[in-house]
This record gives structure tokens, sequence and C-alpha cells, in this order.
């Protein structure tokens, strides 16, 4: 799929908000074969990444979005959302890039199991989702890691999972990183993944 197809696809699930992306003149096309493959991506400084950032420059009026290959090889994460730009790796869609957009508007990722891999196996109840989905009303059998899935910024699902889009109007209970944000280990709590935690139109710098 084309560039323009995955940001008509990103726009579906961010019209959830009133965003819209809207590609400002051509691709522009980066000669330097450093940048296709990034490494040590989650790394609090890269080089690398930050030299490929740099080469555009939206003084925070716009999303840089850089077409990459791969972001930490095949099994590495497929969007990166850094102050100065957002890296989409080539196996993502759509999804990927409203998930890193709303990453530039305050949200945190949402995950559906602990470290160690345990899935968050309590039953759905309205103190874990206070402002969405039903009111207080849950068939016995949904549990949270269920719901979980179905959110725009659940991350690091198994390839083989249908990722969801749902941008919820409130926290949602799960593993998240909180305060201390990405290098943390993840805590059980109200994750910042709806509408109620945007506070920032999306820019890069
Ligand atoms: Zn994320």
């Amino acid at each position: 799929m084309g560039i323009s197809g995955m940001i008509a696809d990103a726009n579906k699930i961010l019209w959830q908000r009133g965003l819209t992306l809207v590609q400002s003149g051509a691709v522009r096309y980066l000669d330097n074969d450093a940048w296709l493959n990034h490494t040590n991506v989650l790394a609090e400084t890269n080089a690398v990444i930050d030299a490929m950032m740099d080469s555009t420059n939206s003084m925070g009026n716009a999303v840089e979005l850089y077409f990459v290959r791969t972001l930490d090889g095949d099994n590495g994460p497929l969007g990166l959302r850094r102050p100065k730009g957002i890296a989409i790796a080539s196996e993502a869609g759509g999804r990927v890039i409203a998930h890193e957009v709303l990453h530039d508007c305050g949200l945190e990722d949402i995950y559906i199991a602990d470290d160690q891999g345990n899935p968050l196996l309590e039953q759905v109840s309205e103190q874990s989702i206070p402002a969405d989905w039903g009111g207080g009303y849950y068939n016995p059998w949904v549990l949270q890691h269920g719901l979980i899935k179905r959110l725009v910024m659940c991350s690091r699902l198994d390839p083989d999972e249908i990722a969801g889009t749902d941008l919820p109007s409130g926290n949602i209970r799960g593993w998240h990183h909180g305060a201390g944000g990405g290098g943390t280990s993840l805590i059980l709590g109200p994750a910042k993944v709806g509408q109620s935690s945007i506070v920032k139109t999306p820019g890069s710098h």
C-alpha cells in the first residue's frame, strides 16, 4: 500500500477525535542507506534517528512521518514516536500511524499482559472502564484483556492478533508504564488511552 493509502486508513481512526492528516507536498526521498534499518530505537538518545528526523523540520507545525524499512529488525516495533518525528516500518499500516500520532497527542501505550506475559484475566467491571462501553452492562464472560485489544493504543500484540482501533472517551484499566514513561516496568491501573487524555495537537520539532 502506498503512503497516501496508509494515511487514508490512519484518518479513519483519527476521525474519532476529529483529526485528519493531510499530506503536505510530494513525498520526499532521503538518499541515505544508514536510515533504512534502525537499531536500538527505544534508547533515550539515538544519533542516527535524530539525524534522519533533523533532515526535515516542521517547527512543530506538522507531523513529520519517516517511512523506513525496519526498527530493531523484523521483530521490532512497527512505529516509533519521538519529539522530532514519527518513524514507520515497512510492515506497518494506517493503524500504526494513527497510534503514533495519538502518542504525539499525549496518549500512552496499554498492554494486555504484564512484563512476564501474564494476561489481565479479571472480568470487566464498571470501575475498570468508568467512562466507556456500556455504562456498566457487560456480558459476564467479558475479560478486561479482551477489551484492551480493541484499543488503538494497545501495544505489543502478537502479529496474528487483530489489533483494534477504538479511541475510548476515558481511561481504561490495564498494564501501562504510567508517569515513568517507556523505560519503566509496567504497572496496573488506569491508562491514559482515551479522549480525556488528549492534551495537544500532534506536531514534530
Ligand atoms: Zn505505542
